[in-house]
């Protein structure tokens, strides 16, 4: 039988960038035009890739800003990240960059298992932020970037199926040390 690991991983960004949507088409295959997420809200699912199972649990929070302090539910316990902007707001790419020097300092500095997700792709003529200044941000934490739109089913598996990946790649280096 396989072995079914359980995986936490929390979605941060700032609020409206799509993170419940992005979680609700993930878990349930749809979008919602219209959705008031105004707690964290949890979901589950059993991923499979290749021979492995996995119980992927995500928090979907509320939204922070500059000045959230982040608890240590987001902290301890947790496997890995989906941090989210929306490409149509520059802001809640300043929030992203902010919002991982904390979880970095809270991780006590070691390499963190992080998706950068660019939302709202499908938004291209209101795009405030380029795709390459993302994927420059993702690369210089040693993380995976990808852009995205909540509304289109298929962007959004690969964004969870990859921080599983991340947890994975992560782990496989400490290992090697
Ligand atoms: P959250 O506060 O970060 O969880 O954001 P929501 O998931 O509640 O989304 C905020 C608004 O943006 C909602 O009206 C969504 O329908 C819309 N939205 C979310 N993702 C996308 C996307 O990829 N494309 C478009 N066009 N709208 C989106």
């Amino acid at each position: 039988m396989p072995l079914v690991r359980y995986r936490k991983v929390v979605i941060l960004g700032y609020r409206s960038v799509g993170k419940t949507s992005l979680a609700h088409q993930f878990v349930e295959g749809e979008f919602l035009e219209a959705y008031d997420p105004t707690v964290d809200n949890t979901y589950s699912k059993i991923v499979t890739l290749g021979k492995d199972e996995f119980h992927l649990h995500l928090v979907d929070t509320a939204g922070q800003d500059e000045y959230s302090i982040l608890p240590y539910s987001f902290i301890i316990g947790v496997h890995g990240y989906v941090l989210v902007y929306s490409v149509t707001s520059l802001h809640s790419f300043h929030v992203i960059e902010n919002l991982y020097q904390k979880l970095h300092e809270g991780h006590g500095k070691t390499r963190l298992p992080v998706v950068l997700v660019g939302n709202k792709a499908d938004l291209s003529p209101d795009r405030e932020v380029q795709a390459i200044e993302g994927k420059k941000l993702a690369e210089s934490w040693g993380a995976t970037f990808m852009e995205s739109s909540a509304r289109e089913n298929q962007l959004t598996q690969g964004i969870f199926t990859k921080v599983i990946q991340e947890i994975a790649r992560v782990e496989n280096s400490y290992g090697q040390e």
